[in-house]
């Protein structure tokens, strides 16, 4: 099992870019707007106005970590798993 670490400071137009979206075979990212005006359609171009999510993070099978190799603000981690211990 793998978890996937976005660093926003380092992804800031992910619909403009989408490279690891578009590489994933897993298809766990997704990318929202953070804020919506009503009738305005949010502009893609400014820093922040959409963001990146792995929220199908638990399908992530580690594949190479081709999604880290192909982004280009290396604002991607992916790592093995470590469930956290029960006290
Ligand atoms: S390592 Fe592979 S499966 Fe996991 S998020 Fe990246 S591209 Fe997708
Ligand atoms: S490839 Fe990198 S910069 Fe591009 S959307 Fe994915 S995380 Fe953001």
């Amino acid at each position: 099992m793998f978890d996937v670490r976005i660093d926003d400071s380092k992804c800031t137009t992910p619909f403009l870019c989408k490279k690891c979206v578009l590489v994933c075979p897993h298809k766990i990212f997704l990318i929202g707007a953070r804020t919506q005006e009503r009738y305005k359609e949010t502009d893609p171009s400014v820093p922040n106005s959409f963001i990146l999510r792995a929220i199908y993070r638990d399908q992530c099978m580690g594949c190479k970590h081709i999604c880290q190799s192909v982004c280009p603000n290396s604002a991607i981690d992916v790592f093995p798993f470590v469930p956290k211990k029960k006290d």
